[in-house]
């Protein structure tokens, strides 16, 4: 029986997109071939990574402002450091909003390049909520935030306007809610949440922002070889790539963005009104700054633990606990969870109440 997978990444992808990857497994576009064995630059696989490309910008309203989009490797991780690479000047400096984990990895590695500045941080509240009112000095490189923090289960809701180029690492929520994409210089996101699976990560940029730093950048570091070469520049992750473009081709067959948006308001509002309303849990983060993708939640009475697992777990729920850092619970509702996998955690939340 299919669980209710609410793993927080790599994480549950939509069934028909299982079933379209595991047939070009065995003979891709009816070509007699595998598409593991077929070449990158093979007419069928040119033609995955340029709808892929020009999907992307499509679902995100970026055709003709500009953008480029790159399916490349090495994870969200690698554009911690190729952010900086490519877009702090030598002797520079970048401001960083330190909402959490990931945010303090890519802060890590700017440091490398230049100065980095800490305009904001949650870290003394455990990043349980999303610094406020913080300011952009006019003189950095580049400003750098996280909009979905998904091991606290924070998310930004507005984002700053500022003279300086916005990049954004959208892993964990990018496609899930209408925003105005333009207002973003550089959006990266690892593929394996809401668009595919593991081993490839996307990168939307701005074209114009590029070429400015004096650096001399290695080739396979560098966004301009990459956009140069069609997002070609070596092998690409040929299958990582596929999976993605179906999972953006089932997006945009619901209705894009706009439409997922609804269903995952609907999920996260059913799930945190629960956690709300039943006496036995608590909300991890503050309530303004709830991400509507990773609800993170803790039991008022950890000796009730034993007894919700077993419940959740006979219930065919998986992949529910939280990260050691918040400890307790997290829900991870992507894209691609439907409404009555919510709808059973809800339930066993209620049978938990009724039980103890
Ligand atoms: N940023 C965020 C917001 C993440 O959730 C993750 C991974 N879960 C990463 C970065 C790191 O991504 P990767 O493992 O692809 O390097």
């Amino acid at each position: 029986m299919k669980k209710h997978n609410y793993s927080a990444g790599p994480c549950i992808l939509p069934q028909e997109v299982f079933e379209k990857s595991a047939q070009a497994v065995l003979d891709f576009n009816n070509s007699g071939l595998s598409i593991l064995e077929i070449s990158h630059r093979s007419k069928d696989f040119v033609a995955v990574m340029e709808e892929a490309r020009a999907l992307v910008l499509e679902l995100l309203g970026l055709e003709g402002k500009g953008y480029q989009a790159l399916f490349l490797h090495g994870g969200a991780s690698l554009e911690f450091l190729m952010v900086p690479y490519n877009l702090m000047r030598e002797n520079g400096k970048a401001a960083y909003l330190d909402t959490g984990t990931w945010a303090n990895s890519a802060i890590k590695e700017a440091k490398h390049f230049g100065e980095t500045l800490l305009v904001g941080s949650s870290k003394e509240e455990n990043y349980s909520y999303i610094p406020k009112d913080y300011l952009i000095p006019s003189d950095v490189d580049y400003f750098h935030c996280t909009s979905n923090n998904t091991i606290f289960g924070t998310q930004m809701k507005t984002f700053p306007q500022t003279n300086v180029p916005l990049v954004c690492d959208m892993s964990s929520d990018i496609f899930s809610r209408k925003l105005d994409f333009s207002q973003f210089d550089l959006i990266y996101a690892g593929a394996q949440k809401n668009m595919g699976p593991a081993g490839v990560t996307l990168v939307v940029v701005k074209e114009e922002i590029l070429g400015k730093t004096g650096r001399t950048i290695p080739n396979m570091l560098n966004y301009q070889q990459h956009i140069a070469k069609e997002s070609m520049y070596n092998t690409p992750p040929v299958f990582p790539t596929y999976v993605s473009l179906l999972t953006l081709q089932w997006l945009k067959n619901k209705g894009g963005i706009a439409a997922i948006e609804k269903v995952n308001e609907t999920k996260a509002k059913l799930l945190y009104t629960e956690i709300d309303r039943n006496p036995l849990f608590k909300g991890a983060a503050a309530k303004e700054d709830r991400s509507f993708m990773n609800a993170t939640f803790l039991l008022e009475n950890p000796a009730h633990q034993e007894t919700f697992d077993a419940l959740w777990k006979a219930a065919g729920i998986s992949g529910l606990n939280g990260h050691r850092s918040v400890g307790g619970y997290r829900a991870s509702m992507y894209n691609a969870l439907p409404l009555e996998s919510v709808q059973v955690l809800v339930d066993v939340m209620q049978d938990l109440e009724s039980k103890v």
